[in-house]
């Protein structure tokens, strides 16, 4: 399985990290993990055409993380040589359909045409859940300390190689529990102190969920201004464990 990191930045215009961004490829299928404003175009820059894509997963609907869904699905369409003639699977947590029903009724054929649809399924906000996704990628989930339906996702590849991202959460015990042992744990590092924003992780919760969790390797995204990267590594790497920042274009892979 290949995780690349397609946007390690934010909502923050960044000319060299776009907001959240994924790409998991196993099994010869390729599926979008969240997906800011821009996401489509940096998927061709790494070599990626996002009109064939397989499926989506969404960790929650801020725009940073689901911006580019409308011109994604609009994309699809264009040809001449690539008009969609499959359905395109998202996955997300429940709330979900709401929100692509409210974005139908603005945008309608032009985001769901009549030649093949997007079908939602949504994932439990209120315990675990799970999903077997395409190219034999199992999908599990947790709720995250969020709003806007958030979940932490873990991804697990045909080899057993197994991926968590945080999504956008405040301090978790749920992220501890589903990034126990995996072989990397992308989190997100948001704010240098939780009374800047509660729902995010600053550096000393990171450091408290690697220490629980002991994943193999950690990966730091998602910095907004206002944290020190370097200040951010220190606390962290503190722990013991592999940890770096996460550069867009990046590919973690087993
Ligand atoms: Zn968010
Ligand atoms: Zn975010």
């Amino acid at each position: 399985m290949r995780f690349t990191l397609v946007g390690t930045g934010t909502t923050v215009p960044d000319a060299d990290r776009g907001p959240a961004g994924f790409l998991v490829e196993a099994g010869g299928a390729r599926i979008l993990v969240d997906g800011g404003t821009g996401t489509i175009g940096r998927l061709a820059r790494f070599g990626v055409d996002a009109r064939e894509l397989d499926a989506g997963v969404y960790s929650h609907r801020h725009v940073d993380h689901c911006g580019d869904l409308v011109p994604l699905l609009f994309t699809m369409r264009v040809g001449p040589d690539k008009p969609r003639r499959r359905d395109y699977p998202i996955w997300a947590g429940s709330g979900f359909q709401h929100f692509f029903d409210g974005l139908h009724g603005v945008y309608g054929s032009w985001i769901q045409p009549e030649s093949w649809k997007v079908r939602i399924s949504e994932l439990r906000l209120d315990g675990p859940d799970s999903a077997d996704l395409p190219g034999g990628v199992r999908l599990d989930t947790l709720p995250a300390v969020h709003s806007a339906g958030a979940l932490h996702l873990s991804f697990t590849g045909p080899s057993g190689y197994r991926v968590v991202f945080s999504g956008d959460t405040g301090p978790s015990e749920a992220l501890a529990l589903l990034a126990a042992g995996a072989d990397v744990l992308v989190t997100e590092c948001a704010v240098a102190t939780t009374d800047q924003w509660n729902s995010h992780l600053a550096p000393d919760d990171v450091a408290a969920i690697v220490a629980a969790a002991r994943p193999k390797r950690v990966v730091l995204t998602h910095l907004y201004p206002m944290v020190d990267p370097e200040e951010c590594l220190r606390v962290v790497r503190a722990v013991g464990i592999p940890v770096e920042r996460g550069e867009d274009g990046q590919v973690l892979e087993g």
